[in-house]
């Protein structure tokens, strides 16, 4: 672990929430952008797994839950069907209680936070929850570099995503 990734580890793990790591994702972005569209994919790829648990080694999803209490994600066909059947309502019941047709015609919550977000960040349909929810932030998946809009944008918000781009930053190799 190199110096910067000690500093970006006590960083994130001890008051995180209270530092201003999100003033560095925005002075880094042309960073990432660079990193994410020119960066040697192989090579990022590789690195991905490792940078992904350690990432989730530092942060806890339950001192944060930014992505729940601010997007939604898609609820596609098998999502509705299965976290209908969980809730024991009827698929068109659970779609009129709770979502909305975006403007790409895919079914999001009809508000945020996530009205399955409790009130101790805990999700309320966890084993079933949406895909997106189960994939989200791609820090171990070759999204993050195919979707760099994507990316950039959850790096404004996700600490996790954040952490990942550091630590790619500072492999001078990458690029
Ligand atoms: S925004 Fe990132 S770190 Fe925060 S809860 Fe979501 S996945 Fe976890
Ligand atoms: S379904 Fe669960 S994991 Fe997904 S946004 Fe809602 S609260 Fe978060």
């Amino acid at each position: 672990m190199g110096i910067q990734k000690q500093n970006d580890a006590a960083f994130i793990s001890g008051e995180w929430k209270d530092k201003d790591w999100q003033g560095r994702a925005a002075a880094h972005h042309k960073g990432y952008a660079r990193l994410l569209q020119k960066g040697k994919k192989n090579r990022i790829l590789k690195q991905l797994p490792a940078l992904h648990e350690e990432a989730f080694s530092v942060i806890n999803c339950l001192n944060c839950a930014a992505c729940c209490k601010n997007y939604s994600p898609r609820f596609k066909t098998p999502d509705i069907k299965r976290i209908s059947k969980y809730l024991g309502m009827k698929e068109s019941r659970f779609i009129d209680t709770y979502l909305r047709l975006d403007e790409d015609g895919d079914y999001v919550v009809k508000q945020t936070p996530c009205p399955f977000l409790g009130t101790d960040n805990r999700c309320g349909i966890y084993e079933v929850r949406p895909s997106d929810c189960e994939r989200f932030p791609y820090t171990n998946e070759d999204v993050l570099i195919n979707r760099p809009r994507i990316t950039l944008k959850n790096a404004t918000f996700c600490p996790a995503v954040f952490y990942v781009l550091e630590q790619l930053l500072e492999d001078k190799q990458v690029e």
